[in-house]
C-alpha cells in the first residue's frame, strides 16, 4: 500500500506515486513521492502544516458589545 494516485504535471494526468527509497530514514512517512510514469519527484508536505486557520477567525467576533441604550 505504498502508492497513491497524484496529479503528475508531467504526464499531464493522475499517475500512481510511490515513495522513492528514503536515505533519510523516513521510510513510508517521507514527504517525497516518485511518479511511476515519468519518474519526476514531487514533494507531498501535507502533513507538515498544522493549518492554523480557525484560531485567526474569532477575534473579531469579540468586540460586539451587547449594551443597547435607547
Ligand atoms: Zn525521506
Ligand atoms: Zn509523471
Amino acid at each position: 500500500m505504498s502508492d497513491r494516485e497524484l496529479y503528475c504535471d508531467t504526464c499531464e494526468g493522475v499517475q500512481p506515486f510511490e515513495v522513492p527509497p528514503c536515505v533519510d530514514g523516513h521510510d513510508r512517512d517521507c514527504p517525497e513521492l516518485i511518479c511511476t510514469g515519468c519518474g519526476a519527484a514531487v514533494l507531498i508536505a501535507t502533513f507538515a502544516f498544522p493549518a492554523p486557520r480557525l484560531a485567526d477567525r474569532r477575534r473579531l467576533a469579540t468586540s460586539r458589545s451587547g449594551r443597547r441604550a435607547a
